[in-house]
């Protein structure tokens, strides 16, 4: 039903295009809800829109965006191939690091997008992403590379933190890592994945923002964020 899928995503989209949840609306440009394929295998959760993205209303634009296009190549993939989403869809003004009541504002945004995209893995770039949707305060040093099965916007996922690729950019260490992580999507993506567990979820916009989780959740309020 990729055709069903897509529209509904549209459709979705249309609608977070409006949103005003959270003090970010009157400063954005624009919401940036995501971009690439709606039926995408593999997705990716970065932080939140920066100056490119605002003004471009595309995620991962910037340097960034560059280098994940880059590492996409590396293992044969096109961001047409895979779906790209950030934690939060409207940028921060300055870029500061989002704050927890906004995380809490748009993350149904964001599980509303898993469940219409039924993605396999969802890679989750830096702490931000990696623990709001692992649910745990595990920062993304110790956690990365280390795949995990959550259930999330109702579909049973692989959930796989690396490294932000901006954390990378300017550190050659880091970069190594973040190739070496990389280097393992493909099998990731050839993995079978257990289908979705009747376990108790919710994945409708008007319902309470909450993550769905395996795990336990942790309030937003107690998450550590930054990028490492
Ligand atoms: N651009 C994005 O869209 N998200 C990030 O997390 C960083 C840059």
């Amino acid at each position: 039903m990729a055709a069903a899928t897509e529209l509904s995503l549209i459709a979705y989209g249309d609608l977070t295009a409006s949103c005003e949840r959270c003090a970010l609306a009157k400063t954005r440009t624009q919401v940036v809800f995501g971009s690439g394929s709606p039926t995408a295998d593999l997705m990716f959760v970065g932080e939140a829109p920066g100056f490119h993205e605002d003004k471009q209303g595309i995620p991962f634009v910037g340097a960034a965006g560059q280098l994940l296009t880059k590492l996409l190549a590396g293992i044969g993939l096109t961001r047409d191939d895979v779906y790209v989403a950030n934690v939060l869809k409207c940028r921060p003004p300055g870029n500061r690091d989002p704050l927890p009541e906004e995380i809490q504002a748009c993350e149904s945004h964001l599980f509303k997008q898993i469940e219409l995209i039924e993605p396999k893995v969802v890679a989750t770039l830096g702490n931000f992403a990696t623990k709001l949707l692992s649910g745990k305060p595990a920062g993304i040093t110790r956690v990365h590379g280390q795949a995990q099965e959550v259930v999330l916007g109702g579909n049973r996922v692989l959930l796989y933190p690396i490294f932000h690729p901006a954390a990378a950019l300017y550190t050659p260490r880091m970069l190594e890592v973040l190739e070496s992580d990389f280097r393992r999507l493909p099998e990731l993506l050839g993995r079978e994945v257990a289908p979705p567990a009747p376990v108790a979820v919710f994945a409708s916009p008007q319902a309470p923002a909450a993550p769905e989780l395996l795990a336990p959740a942790l309030p937003s309020e107690q998450l550590q964020l930054g990028l490492f």
